[in-house]
């Protein structure tokens, strides 16, 4: 089987600003479009180039939307169309919870893009009141960037673990999924070889 090929989009803002969008098309006919939510990201995941960068801004909904639009309009063609969307390029996206709510429910909007709700993934490395908005007002799933199992080993990966640890925010998915039962939640787990893969922390 061919090797899947990622393509990579560079959109330059008003303010010369460069976010980055990427196709992701699949042997099972799937094609995803990764979108950004920000430019930069003020979270300091440790595995990550973009958390280094700091936050420099938001971006506006439209600016969200417009990397799906331009990305059906480009690759459709060559790969058949844009089925999913995942929320996992440049940025927190529930750091900017306002507009990638709105972002997200114009893209399954009967008048926006029509993606299913199934479809469309908004990824968060874990903070705790935007979850609860996000379930709470979004029908599209949620994926929570998990990596590691033990607070000592994600408070290093990922800041913000400091905040809301992981008995916190795993209670509060617990507890937010009891009040809505179809919610999807999924967790993402970046294997870093020696610091979250021993099978000690895998359990
Ligand atoms: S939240 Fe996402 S974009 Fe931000 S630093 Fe962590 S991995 Fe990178």
């Amino acid at each position: 089987m061919e090797p899947e090929r990622m393509l990579q989009i560079l959109f330059s803002l008003e303010d010369a600003s460069v976010i980055e969008t990427v196709v992701i098309p699949s042997a099972r006919g799937r094609t995803t479009v990764c979108v950004s939510s920000q430019v930069g990201c003020a979270m300091n995941c440790q595995f990550c180039f973009t958390g280094r960068m700091g936050l420099r801004k938001h971006l506006s909904t439209a600016e969200i939307v417009e990397q799906a639009v331009f990305a059906r309009k480009l690759f459709s063609d060559e790969f058949g169309s844009i089925t999913n969307v995942v929320f996992m390029g440049m940025g927190e996206p529930l750091h900017n919870v306002d507009n990638v709510i709105k972002a997200s429910s114009i893209m399954v909007d009967e008048q926006g893009l029509q993606f299913s709700p199934r479809k469309v993934t908004v990824s968060t490395s874990g903070l705790v009141p935007e979850i609860k908005r996000f379930l709470n007002e979004s029908n599209c799933d949620l994926a929570v960037s998990l990596n590691a199992t033990t607070d000592e080993v994600r408070n290093w990966i990922m800041p913000i673990n400091r905040r809301y640890n992981l008995s916190t925010l795993l209670g509060t998915l617990r507890e937010e999924l009891r009040l809505r039962p179809k919610s999807i939640v999924l967790f993402e787990y970046v294997m870093l070889a020696g610091v979250n893969d021993r099978s000690e922390i895998l359990g």
